[in-house]
């Protein structure tokens, strides 16, 4: 079988996610699966996607942050300051909290507001330790991003 972007080559491997038959040149494994250059880059696209997704949270708890500061430190400076981290880390804790798995699937409406309840204060105790946990996992996220592309340029570009 040719690869089917390299009609002169053999193919070596099967794409995961597409079936094509792709050659050595255009392979890209990734935890021990092949893609194939068009699947990889809508991968990338998708993670790029959740990344921007992340940014606007960021943007939001930012502002939050800043108007809970500006509203609370004529009393005290490191009121203010605490309040700003804590009011901060709301957005990206209900991000974090409403995103997880839950444990179990509410069924009944009063079992759902239950769920919310709990998803909320979750939300607000763990907010700050959510927040530094997103972006640890937003910069890691970002630099394999980055390694990803240009892994994927130096495929294309073969
Ligand atoms: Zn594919
Ligand atoms: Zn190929």
């Amino acid at each position: 079988m040719k690869c089917f972007y390299h009609h002169d080559k053999d193919a070596h491997a099967i794409c995961k996610n597409c079936g094509k038959a792709i050659c050595s040149d255009c392979s890209i494994t990734r935890k021990d699966e092949a893609y194939c250059p068009d699947c990889f880059s809508n991968l990338i696209a998708y993670h790029e996607k959740n990344l921007s997704k992340m940014r606007m949270i960021y943007i939001v708890s930012i502002i939050t942050a800043a108007v809970v500061f500006f509203m609370n430190v004529e009393k005290s400076f490191e009121g203010a300051l605490l309040m700003a981290m804590w009011f901060g880390s709301i957005p990206i804790g209900l991000y974090y909290a409403f995103r997880a798995r839950s444990p179990y699937v509410a069924i009944t409406l009063e079992g759902f507001g239950q769920l919310l309840l709990i998803r909320l204060v979750v939300a607000l105790l763990f907010g700050p330790i959510y927040t530094l946990l997103s972006v640890i996992n937003y910069l890691k996220a970002a630099a394999i991003l980055r390694k990803n592309k240009a892994l994927l340029e130096e495929i294309i570009s073969r």
